[in-house]
């Protein structure tokens, strides 16, 4: 079979590749579709001088309006998933929904919390992914990491710096592949659990409206970032076509042609009150991306 070569676009709208839907242009977008194509692609950000950053399922970051002048490196095309006895082997690029799917119809239980998280294995994981009581770390046998030298290693999750909504993968290089232990689960009761985390979801977030999570960390851990958004009284509160969510003060959700400056100023704006009223300093969970790639 003939080999593919890699997809490398010019001059592409990040809206295009983000939950937010927000974003200027990418320089250039890369498409590796395995771990020889993700070095192909790291080389040739090398060789033009330009600054790289990986994407998962876009679903955490705010991209500037101003666009990216680098390589955005999209995992997504990465995403072969292999079952291992009990234990799930899936690449970087692979959506949890596809991962709780493949799960369920092997009668294996464990992901069902994280139905309705809209990203990609490799994101879930660098961001610690949860929800009260479950997180993505908790599953992993171990990750495989293309460290910044260029050499593939398998890790335990214990050398991840897993916490809160945290990890120190971002320091330590671009994780291509993980693997995850789940228990046998009876495939009618995984569907019940599907459904039911999935409309809590539905209950009790904006679902289906553009945005990237909630924004803001919980500053505590019995203290609810959205309860002090809410009591700031912040719900609904407009900047251009950015609102703090009606549903969940702790989402910032794009009513329709959004800006990242929008955004940003109602982060600023969350902030500035919950200091003032409640004595909280909050840290954004969204990762806020510059015009050359740093996170902010
Ligand atoms: C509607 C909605 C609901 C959500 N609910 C939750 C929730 O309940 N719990 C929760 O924790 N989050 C939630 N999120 C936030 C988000 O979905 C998670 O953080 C998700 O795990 C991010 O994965 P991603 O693939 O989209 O990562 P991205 O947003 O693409 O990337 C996040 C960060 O990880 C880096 N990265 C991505 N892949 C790799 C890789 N392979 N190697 C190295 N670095 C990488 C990126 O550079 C970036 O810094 C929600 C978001 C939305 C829009």
């Amino acid at each position: 079979m003939e080999r593919q070569r890699l997809i490398l676009k010019e001059q592409v709208p990040l809206s295009k590749y983000t939950t937010f839907g927000i974003g200027g242009p990418a320089r250039y977008v890369a498409e590796p579709q395995d771990l020889e194509e993700l070095r192909e692609a790291l080389l040739f950000a090398e060789e033009e001088g330009l600054p790289y950053l990986i994407l998962g399922g876009g679903s955490n970051v705010l991209f500037p309006d101003e666009g990216f002048q680098g390589v955005v490196i999209r995992l997504a095309r990465m995403n072969q998933v292999e079952l291992k006895g009990n234990i799930l082997e899936a690449e970087a690029g692979t959506t949890l929904k596809r991962l709780i799917s493949v799960a369920r119809d092997a009668g294996l239980s464990g992901l069902e919390p994280f139905i309705g998280i809209p990203g990609e294995l490799g994101g879930a994981i660098v961001m610690n992914a949860g929800l009260k009581g479950h997180e993505i770390g908790d599953r992993l046998v171990s990750v495989t990491l293309l460290t910044f030298d260029g050499y593939v290693e398998e890790l335990p999750p214990q050398e991840l710096g897993l916490a809160y909504r945290k990890s120190r993968v971002r320091d330590m290089g671009i994780i291509i592949k993980a693997r995850l232990q789940l228990t046998p689960g009876d495939p009618s009761h995984i569907d019940q659990e599907i459904e039911r985390y999935l409309q809590h979801r539905k209950d009790t977030q904006p679902y289906g409206q553009k945005s990237a999570g909630c924004v803001f960390k919980n500053p505590a851990p019995e203290v609810s970032a959205g309860k002090l958004l809410d009591d700031a009284g912040l719900k609904g509160y407009r900047q251009g076509d950015a609102m703090y969510s009606e549903k969940h003060a702790n989402f910032i959700v794009n009513l329709n042609q959004a800006r990242a400056r929008d955004v940003l100023a109602l982060v600023e704006l969350g902030k500035q009150r919950v200091r003032e009223m409640f004595g909280y300093e909050l840290e954004e969970e969204i990762v806020v991306i510059d015009a050359w790639g740093n996170n902010l």
